[in-house]
């Protein structure tokens, strides 16, 4: 199965921050993967600190527990040197399937296996400031070699559509995927990025079967937008409009189960929203990556119904990334810069790709305000 990724994540490599084993989310354990964990303990391979399984009636189909987590929020099999001694004792192949494969996202169709990341691991979250990669997707990743990375498969699944009714075909999904990416690479700025795409989807929503192709539909998309003097946010980059982006962070805040509630969710203040903005120029090609990365192997693009729906879906990590950013930016009292911008990628992925509820954003973004003709966010 061919495999695809963006070029600034084909190079990723565990470099053992042990940020995913100190949080304190549920790792379900498989019954194979429990199998081999506890010969290992049995035998004297591997050695937690103390019992590492919490077993339970409630369990999902599949699920034999749930690895046990210190008072500090760190896995029990979380070494003082962070490395984690089932994969030191055992070997890689040994893990949970979420320990394996985490912070690697597939999505597995047609065309093969796409991989982007969840950048609420900062070796990810780094990445997305590299400047000397180019923003693009790639094949054959050198850091993703063909195996089963589980994920969302849509093997079976109709393409994406373009809107209700009318279907992209893998083709006319795959030029979609590299116009995106285009654009993010090229626009001068993520919030004129997400303009420009708007626009493409605008473009493309009377596009009728029988005459020119969707994928030549596409190809007459604009990649850049001519810059209109007056706006500053297309000259500076400038983080999106406040209200805009608070208003699809408090969208995907209100999908978050109770249970995974925070107190520190709460929106910044002026500021924050002042520091962040001062920042803003110096990592803007960061957050556009961010936005390609939730562009490619976007699960919307399957489980909504038209460009739309994938719009908002990569219209809200702009948003939410703001949010964080002015927040971060609020708590250090200091302009954003690389180490603030990584924190804040971090809880901004934390929000989307782990907290909230995944059926639910999506049914929030079909029914949402991000339609082509939107003049936001600028
Ligand atoms: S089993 Fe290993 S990789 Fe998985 S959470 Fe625990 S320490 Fe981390």
């Amino acid at each position: 199965m061919p495999v695809r990724s963006l070029a600034l994540h084909a190079g990723y490599q565990c470099a053992h921050s042990g940020a995913c084993c100190r949080t304190p989310w549920d790792v379900p354990v498989e019954a194979r993967a429990h199998q081999v964990m506890a010969a290992g303990l049995a035998s004297g391979q591997v050695r937690p600190a103390t019992d590492p399984f919490r077993r339970g009636p409630d369990l999902p189909a599949g699920v034999v527990a749930i690895l046990r987590r210190g008072a500090d929020g760190a896995c029990t099999f979380l070494d003082a040197d962070r490395l984690c001694a089932v994969h030191r004792g055992l070997g890689a192949s040994a893990l949970p399937a979420t320990c394996r494969i985490f912070p690697r996202i597939a999505l597995t169709d047609g065309r093969g296996t796409s991989i982007t990341l969840s950048h609420y691991c900062p070796t990810a979250a780094r990445l997305l400031l590299r400047t000397d990669l180019p923003l693009a997707i790639m094949d054959a990743p050198p850091a993703f070699p063909p195996a089963d990375y589980e994920g969302l498969d849509a093997t079976e699944a109709w393409p994406p559509t373009l809107r209700p009714g009318v279907l992209m075909g893998l083709d006319g999904h795959a030029a979609w995927e590299h116009h995106a990416v285009a654009v993010l690479a090229q626009a001068p700025s993520a919030v004129s990025a997400l303009a420009t795409l708007r626009r493409s989807v605008a473009q493309l929503m009377s596009w009728q079967p029988g005459g020119a192709s969707l994928v030549e539909a596409i190809a007459a998309c604009a990649v850049t937008d001519e810059l209109p003097s007056a706006s500053p946010a297309f000259t500076t980059p400038q983080p999106p409009a406040r209200a805009w982006a608070q208003a699809r962070y408090v969208a995907a805040l209100a999908t978050v189960p109770d249970a995974l509630r925070d107190v520190s969710d709460d929106l910044p203040g002026d500021e924050g929203w002042r520091l962040a903005g001062e920042g803003w120029p110096r990592v803007d090609h960061g957050a556009r990556a961010y936005v390609a990365a939730h562009a490619f192997a976007n699960w919307t693009a399957y489980q909504g119904d038209g460009l739309r729906v994938w719009l908002a879906s990569v219209a809200a990590p702009l948003g939410v990334l703001a949010v964080t950013a002015a927040r971060h930016c609020h708590l250090a009292n200091r302009p954003l810069d690389d180490d603030l911008f990584v924190e804040a990628i971090r809880q901004a992925d934390l929000l989307l790709r782990h907290r909230a509820s995944r059926e639910a954003l999506v049914a929030g973004w079909t029914a949402g305000s991000d339609a082509p003709n939107e003049t936001g966010p600028v």
